[in-house]
């Protein structure tokens, strides 16, 4: 098992209602579970275009390989209408992989640590809210770039509310995979 955290990012469509269907969709996976969730933030779009963004950050418990956890990311996405017209085009959900474990991974199409998360706010400032004192891989404290990315307009919209359940007993993971989040 290893932890990981999504950064999640929508400004088409229901955005914020696409946000908290994401992550229900995430706790719906057998191969993973939601430790927690920040709280969500409307954003400034950077490197993008179009409505702001509503943004969060989710931290979890996964089975799945970083690549794995990768192409469930893109599945998802799809699910919930993704396109990709442009680079940087607008989004009805992007799901990127922060951290994978204490990995470091450099490949084609996947690069963990996320290569512009220090560059910018709307993953620190969730990322932080739910890990004060997160040390990143060969990066130091991950709170020590806000400063850095303190020009970007980003506003909390909604507190967590939502209650992440206690982890599974071996006995539940033979169950249906029940939703474990409920940020309805
Ligand atoms: P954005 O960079 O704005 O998130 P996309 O979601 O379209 O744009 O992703 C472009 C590509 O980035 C994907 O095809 C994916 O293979 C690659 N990628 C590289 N590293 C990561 C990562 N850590 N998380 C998600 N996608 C990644
Ligand atoms: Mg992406």
């Amino acid at each position: 098992m290893t932890i990981a955290y999504l950064g999640l990012g929508a400004n088409l469509g229901d955005a914020r209602q696409t946000l908290k269907d994401a992550v229900v969709c995430l706790a719906q996976q057998h191969t993973i579970s939601v430790l927690a969730k920040s709280s969500v933030y409307r954003t400034a779009p950077i490197d993008s275009s179009g409505d702001d963004y509503f943004n969060c950050v989710v931290k979890l418990e996964t089975s799945l390989p970083a690549r794995s956890l990768l192409r469930l990311c893109h599945h998802i996405e799809l699910q919930f209408g993704r396109e990709r017209p442009y680079r940087n085009a607008p989004r009805t959900l992007d799901l990127d992989i922060l951290l994978y474990g204490a990995s470091s991974i450099d490949e084609a199409d996947l690069v963990v640590p996320h290569p512009r998360m220090t560059e910018r706010a709307f993953v620190l400032v969730p990322l932080v809210e739910l890990e004060p004192d997160l040390i990143l891989p060969q990066r130091g404290r991950a709170d020590a770039f806000i400063d850095e990315v303190a020009d970007q307009r980003i506003e909390k919209v909604a507190a967590c509310q939502c209650m992440v359940a206690a982890q599974p007993s071996a006995a539940d993971a033979t169950a249906t995979p029940s939703t474990k989040t409920d940020c309805r």
